[in-house]
């Protein structure tokens, strides 16, 4: 039931600033956020990497307001793709971008979103990695999926990420399961209305299932997102059924969730990639971390009842 109300709140500049506010947010911040700058996000790649975690980095920033913002957006992962570069780590550390911070939503925001993204990719090919384009609400993902297309024309390992709760994915997923291509396949975290989307949680896993079974079959690199335990096992058993290869596919979870898990899965060695978000710009990835589990809402609520 408050799924949808934090949802809705995650995009309201009120409550924005009523909870960025609060001294309490922080400590709760700091479980799902791995620090406000570069350095931190470093950090957390050495310590990560170094227990054979694989890492993808989200400079946190969306749903701008001014394309001056946008290039600040650009200039911080050209920043980080230079630390990835001289730490060496090639696709054990990957980037993740949402076009919402390049510029998609504003006037003319397709071009402009491809335009500011363009040297990030390029640079994360020249740093031995890869760019994944995150999947926002449903109104975008026409735009974001012709924006990867034409970043693939020149950097093929530039991946998408597909949202099973959307009707279209099946589609998407057959349409991005081909050779080359590198898809995180999620349940999807924002308000979708129930023309779009499944509002059922079990039809949304039933969706998962079908979507991930077209990914496994497909010539591409399928990326699993998901927390959900039993996720975790289809994927696991579809890989054994399509006869794939421990580096034909990988596991991604969010940093600060389900930890034991994540190493659990590399002790059986597979390749286990954590979503790692950075920066001050932290609201929206909060709200939508609260959003989808009750006990990570109570932890938070706990947090201001202790103080
Ligand atoms: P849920 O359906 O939320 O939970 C199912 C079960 O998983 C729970 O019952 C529990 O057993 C277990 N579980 C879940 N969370 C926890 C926890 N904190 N601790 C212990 N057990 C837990 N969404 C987008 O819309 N766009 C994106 O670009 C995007 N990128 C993502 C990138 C990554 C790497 C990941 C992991 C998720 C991303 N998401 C994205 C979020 C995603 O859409 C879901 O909202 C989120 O992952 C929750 O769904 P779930 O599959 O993990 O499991």
């Amino acid at each position: 039931m408050l799924g949808p109300v934090l949802l809705a709140a995650a995009r309201s500049e009120g409550i924005r600033r009523l909870v960025s506010a609060a001294p309490v947010t922080r400590p709760v911040v700091d479980r799902f956020v791995a620090g406000e700058h570069l350095d931190d996000a470093a950090d957390a790649v050495r310590k990560l990497t170094g227990q054979g975690l694989q890492v993808t980095l989200d400079h946190l920033g969306e749903d701008i307001t001014d394309p001056a913002e946008a290039l600040r957006n650009r200039d911080a992962y050209l920043a980080l793709a230079d630390v990835l570069a001289s730490e060496g780590l090639g696709m054990r550390a990957e980037m993740s971008v949402k076009l919402s911070a390049f510029g998609q939503a504003l006037p003319g925001g397709h071009d402009l979103a491809l335009a500011n993204v363009a040297p990030v990719v390029e640079a994360a090919a020249a740093a031995g990695t890869a760019v994944t384009l995150d999947m926002e609400d449903h109104t975008t993902v026409d735009s974001t999926l012709a924006i990867l297309s034409e970043l693939r024309e020149r950097f093929p390992q530039t991946g998408a990420v597909l949202q099973s709760y959307l009707f279209r994915t099946e589609d998407d997923c057959r349409a991005l399961a081909g050779e080359g291509s590198r898809v995180r396949l999620v349940k999807g975290a924002y308000k979708e209305p129930a023309t779009v989307a499944f509002q059922d949680k079990r039809e949304v896993d039933r969706a998962y299932v079908r979507c991930l079974r077209i990914l496994m079959s497909g010539q591409g690199y399928p990326m699993v997102g998901s927390h959900d335990p039993r996720m975790v096992a289809i994927a696991q058993e579809l890989a054994r059924q399509t006869g794939r290869k421990l580096d034909e596919y990988e596991f991604q979870m969010l940093y600060g969730i389900r930890e034991a898990e994540q190493k659990r899965l590399v002790a059986e060695g597979h390749r286990m990639r954590v979503y790692i978000p950075y920066g001050t710009d932290w609201y929206g990835y909060f709200m939508r971390r609260l959003a989808e589990r009750p006990a990570n809402l109570a932890f938070f609520l706990r947090s201001l009842a202790t103080r």
